[in-house]
């Protein structure tokens, strides 16, 4: 049987961009299909405008922070059309950056929504396109709570085009999305609610981090709200929103933004005629080398269920184009992945937790507390926290956590070493940049504690001199 293309991608987002692109170059004719904005959640409602409204939030601090340097003038006011105006501009760049790198690659694009006819037959917009090979990379779309009046709320997709910025915001979910956000309209000097339902923000990261993070967010002047659960969303006067908590208490404010997860695009897309199965929740269940129920069809990203996270699609989608048409896939590593989140101060981490490290053996736990050289003279209250977990038998290290000024440009380097196996004596050989923050990451000589010991920290100052 002879098909339309050798391979079709639906969705234009980060890994189907990166898949389609790559099978091209490597001779496989290639058609790839996008409903709505080329570059996916990312690029248009994801982690390149949330960056754009972090640096926005960052300058007030910033602008304050020059006081204690001997810089005088008036506050600076922001101009949130401006802004906005500004990264709209920059999110078309992308968009016709990632449609220019498709054509150019030679891959067919077709800007319509796409759902499976049979196994090998796609219905793409008014177009029947065949292809030998399909690969899923719809990704996923924000979740809504199931309460009365959920819709009166906002989600991620929104706060990217708010006409202007909320001054009063409820934040439900304790996630990335809502402990950034929480910190973006902060500093752009909103009244901000956080409610999450567990003890500490960011569950499955590492406790310290956890603690050091609600700590900091409090003393941004954020109201936190542990163990909060929503019940109902009610409408108020002058579009005042009153959110019902399930302990018969309310939170009154002028936005309600829902950042509790996101559900894969898996409905409308015809899986069953493609005889493609999903896990119970939703996400499509793959092999290690992204095979789904059907042998010539593949999920690679958000859809599946995986880890989601842009570089993670990205190299799903590169390692499969490579494998399917003929050249020796490039090695990743994906353990262990380090990761961000873009909070005030930001978090940097990469592999194990304390916690999760000592269910497998002893481990030696490392951490540094301190003042950056910046804030001393800011004035500004905000501390930074290091975290070393170290295997006690083979010195390897398993986890770095940080929060704290710099944190994901740090641990992208801390990333690489542990993916080459350093110990802790590889970072204690390391020479310090001097003087900087990172330069605790290979000065902490003094182990803070076996995992399991009473935590007893004796706020370690790791002298530099
Ligand atoms: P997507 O990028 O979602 O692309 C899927 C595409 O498929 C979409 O464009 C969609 O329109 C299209 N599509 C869906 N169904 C169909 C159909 N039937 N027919 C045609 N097209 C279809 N990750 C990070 O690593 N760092 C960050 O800082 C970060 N910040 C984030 C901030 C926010 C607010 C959000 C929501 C996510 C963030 N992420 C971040 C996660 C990251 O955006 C995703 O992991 C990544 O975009 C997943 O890529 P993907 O290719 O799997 O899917
Ligand atoms: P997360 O899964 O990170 O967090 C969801 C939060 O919502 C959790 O606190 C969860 O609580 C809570 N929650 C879930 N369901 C409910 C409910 N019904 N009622 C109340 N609370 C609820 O999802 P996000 O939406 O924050 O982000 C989605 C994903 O996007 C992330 O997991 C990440 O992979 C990616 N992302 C990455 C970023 C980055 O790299 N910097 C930034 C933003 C997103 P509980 O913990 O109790 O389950």
């Amino acid at each position: 049987m002879t098909y339309d293309f050798d391979l079709l991608v639906i969705g234009g987002g980060s890994g189907g961009v990166r898949c389609a692109r790559i099978a091209a170059t490597l001779g496989a004719r290639v058609a790839i299909a996008e409903e709505r904005h080329w570059g996916g959640t990312c690029v248009n409602v994801g982690c390149v405008p949330k960056k754009l409204m972090v640096q926005a939030g960052e300058y007030a601090a910033h602008a304050e922070d020059a006081h204690g340097f001997g810089w005088h003038g008036a506050h600076p006011t922001h101009d949130w059309g401006a802004f906005m105006a500004a990264k709209d501009a920059e999110i078309r760049r992308l968009n016709r950056l990632y449609l220019t790198l498709l054509e150019g690659a030679g891959v067919a694009p077709f800007f319509a929504r796409a759902r499976f006819l049979d196994p090998h037959t796609v219905q793409v917009g008014e177009n029947r396109v065949t292809a030998e090979r399909i690969v899923i990379a719809t990704g996923g779309t924000p979740a809504w709570p199931e309460i009365d009046n959920a819709r009166l709320g906002i989600v991620s997709d929104d706060a990217f085009h708010l006409e202007e910025p909320p001054r009063r915001v409820t934040i439900v979910g304790g996630g990335y999305i809502g402990v950034e956000f929480a910190c973006i309209f902060r500093n752009l000097g909103a009244e901000v609610n956080l409610l999450y339902r567990q003890a500490l923000p960011l569950r499955g990261f590492d406790q310290d981090l956890r603690e050091c993070l609600a700590d900091a967010l409090a003393s941004e002047g954020i109201r936190l709200h542990p163990r909060a659960l929503p019940h109902r969303l009610e409408a108020l006067p002058d579009s005042e929103r009153r959110l019902h908590l399930s302990d018969g208490s309310h939170v009154d404010s002028q936005r309600v933004f829902f950042a509790i997860g996101r559900v894969p695009n898996t409905q409308a897309l015809g899986l069953e005629r493609a005889g493609v199965a999903v896990t119970e929740t939703g996400r499509i269940a793959v092999t290690a080398e992204h095979v789904t129920t059907q042998a010539h069809i593949y999920a690679i990203g958000d859809v599946s269920n995986r880890t989601n996270l842009t570089p993670v699609a990205i190299a799903e989608g590169h390692r499969l184009a490579e494998r399917l048409f003929g050249r020796e896939p490039r090695d990743w590593s994906f353990d262990p992945i380090p990761t961000a989140v873009f909070s005030t101060p930001p978090i940097g981490t990469c592999g194990r937790t304390e916690e999760d490290a000592a269910r497998h053996g002893p481990v030696d736990i490392y951490i540094a507390r301190f003042t950056p050289m910046r804030h001393v003279l800011s004035g500004r209250h905000r501390r930074s926290m290091m975290k070393l977990v170290v295997d006690s038998s083979t010195e390897r290290v398993l986890g770095a956590h940080m929060i704290g000024d710099d944190a994901p440009e740090m641990m992208q380097a801390i990333g690489v070493a542990m993916n080459a196996g350093a110990t802790k004596r590889d970072f204690d050989r390391t020479i310090g940049i001097h003087p900087t923050s990172a330069e605790e990451w290979v000065t902490m000589r003094v182990r803070t504690r076996t995992a399991g010991e009473a935590r007893l920290e004796t706020a370690l100052q790791t002298p530099k001199i």
